[in-house]
């Protein structure tokens, strides 16, 4: 069921939600809104967010820090929920779960933290006060490869500056969306300052970016539907902040810690089945530490249990449905094709459960503009790029219409510096993975990856925001 101003209502029509890692496991049908279902929606969201923006702040504080604790106590029962519909390991599902509770605890000591700015006017005997006021309705569009947590890191700054949130989540995770959806609706928040909206992105998605009574937009996902969005925004100059598509990078440089590199690698391109936007989908690599690093890996690649993501033991799950399955095997044959070597994997599983199984790829002697090392493929898979030294390294790292991360392994302070300076990315890693970011700290990226204010830590206060500057003269005494 939706929740529509404030009351869980069927929908006009429903759909199957299945489990990537067994196709037998129906984990339920799931309501999608009507058109008029939203409008209500959207009617009642303007009248709750007066009414929640005048909440004090301890009571605004309280319901956030409720939302966190829950997050995180049910983080075992929620990350099997999560990784029963998405297809990531359980470990990877419950550490999102908690993660996506640490952003509403984080947002709820926000809420005493709203603390504004004074200075002289320029002229006499008048004061300026610049204060931040709620934006008013947001909607929230996410993707389904971190269901919980990407609508987290939205939906907990919105409310926390004192906004109404309307939330379209990927309709590929629904169960997820339905279980947070659940925690806000039980909270001494006003009838309708939240709701859940399921529908596919094309009609009820769609829908809502067009609408004029909505204030901004916070989006995360891919590139083309992240313009069509922009384009919609424009019409009624509604706020937007996007965070899309990425071909990040891993410079390996001549002095790494081998075995660190290595590990790095791994982790950064299959980790989540290689379906973050944080994914370390080019692997740059010093010709001097080549050969090694490159046996290292596929040994690696070729030892990683994949299979049913509930399983105890699981190192990759599935990809998340027969669409990106078939992209991914698509790309393999794009790769080859292009005079990639294929050094393992790459190819369709078919284990002891019906799903979406294929085993982590590694492509070699890759070349920066084969379409394999321009194109997000959202896949297990991940592209050696060899160079001969650092100069060109950072000029291929930064050869790329993207730029949201990059990392370096080097034991070398100069370059490490050099590359943290000159690398053209919104966040930069030294010795640790492309993915796996703070909750506390801004994120986002450049490019195509990217477009308005960041997002997370205090940096979000700049979108879900707009400044008020007051002058005041006192007048006689
Ligand atoms: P997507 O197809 O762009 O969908 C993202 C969301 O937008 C979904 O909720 C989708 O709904 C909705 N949507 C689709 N068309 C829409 C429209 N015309 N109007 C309004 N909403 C619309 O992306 P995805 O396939 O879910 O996710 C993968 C992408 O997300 C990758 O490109 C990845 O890089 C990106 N991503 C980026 C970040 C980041 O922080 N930079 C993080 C995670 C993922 P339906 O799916 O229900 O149709
Ligand atoms: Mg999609």
């Amino acid at each position: 069921m939706n929740l529509i101003a404030g009351d869980w209502l069927a929908g006009e029509s429903e759909i199957e939600n299945r489990n990537p890692s067994d196709l037998s496991d129906l984990i339920g049908v799931y309501a999608q809104a009507s058109r008029d279902q939203l409008e209500a929606t959207l009617d009642q969201a303007r009248q709750a967010q007066r009414e929640w923006a005048a909440y004090g702040l301890e009571r605004k504080q309280a319901v956030l820090m409720s939302i966190g604790n829950e997050l995180m106590a049910r983080a075992e029962e929620l990350g099997t929920l999560l990784s029963r519909e998405e297809g990531k390991p359980f470990a990877e599902g419950k550490g999102e779960v908690y993660r996506a509770g640490q952003f509403f605890t984080y947002y709820a000591a926000e809420c005493l933290r709203q603390i504004g700015e004074n200075a002289d006017s320029v002229r006499p005997d008048i004061e300026v006060d610049v204060r931040r006021e709620p934006i008013g309705v947001v909607a929230v569009i996410s993707p389904w490869n971190f269901p919980t947590a990407t609508a987290s890191w939205k939906i907990a700054p919105a409310l926390c500056y004192g906004n109404a949130v309307v939330w379209k989540p990927a309709n590929m995770t629904p169960a997820s969306a339905c279980a947070l959806t659940e925690i806000i609706a039980r909270q001494d928040i006003p009838k309708g300052l939240f709701s859940l909206v399921m529908g596919s992105g094309s009609n009820i998605g769609q829908r809502l970016v067009e609408s004029p009574k909505i204030d901004a937009i916070s989006f995360t996902g891919s590139v083309p539907v992240g313009k069509g969005i922009a384009a919609s925004a424009i019409q009624n100059f509604t706020k937007v902040q996007m965070e899309m598509g990425s071909k990040n990078a891993l410079a390996v440089m001549e002095d790494a810690d081998l075995d660190l590199a290595v590990t790095l690698a791994l982790g950064g391109a299959f980790g989540g089945t290689g379906q973050k936007c944080t994914a370390s989908s080019r692997l740059v690599v010093h010709e001097a530490i080549h050969d090694a690093f490159v046996e290292k890996l596929v040994a690696g690649a070729k030892a990683m249990k994949v299979g049913h993501a509930l399983e105890e033991g699981m190192q990759m799950g599935p990809v998340v449905s027969a669409q990106q399955l078939e992209e991914n095997l698509a790309y393999v044959e794009l790769g080859k094709s292009e005079g990639a070597e294929l050094a393992c994997g790459g190819e369709r599983l078919a284990l002891a459960h019906e799903g979406y199984y294929m085993s982590p790829g590694v492509f070699l002697n890759t070349r920066n503009d084969m379409r394999i090392n321009r194109e997000e493929m959202f896949a297990p898979l991940t592209s050696v790029i060899k160079v001969a030294g650092y100069d060109e390294a950072l000029s291929v790292v930064n050869d790329t219409a993207f730029g949201l991360t990059s990392g370096i392994v080097t034991k070398s302070l100069a370059k490490a510096t050099h590359f943290r300076r000159n690398v053209r990315t919104g966040v930069v890693t030294v010795n640790l993975p492309t993915a796996g970011t703070d909750y506390h700290v801004p994120f986002g990226g450049r490019g195509d990856s990217s477009y308005g204010p960041r997002e997370q830590g205090w940096a979000a206060a700049e979108f879900y925001t707009t400044v008020k500057t007051a002058y005041i003269s006192a007048g006689p005494v």
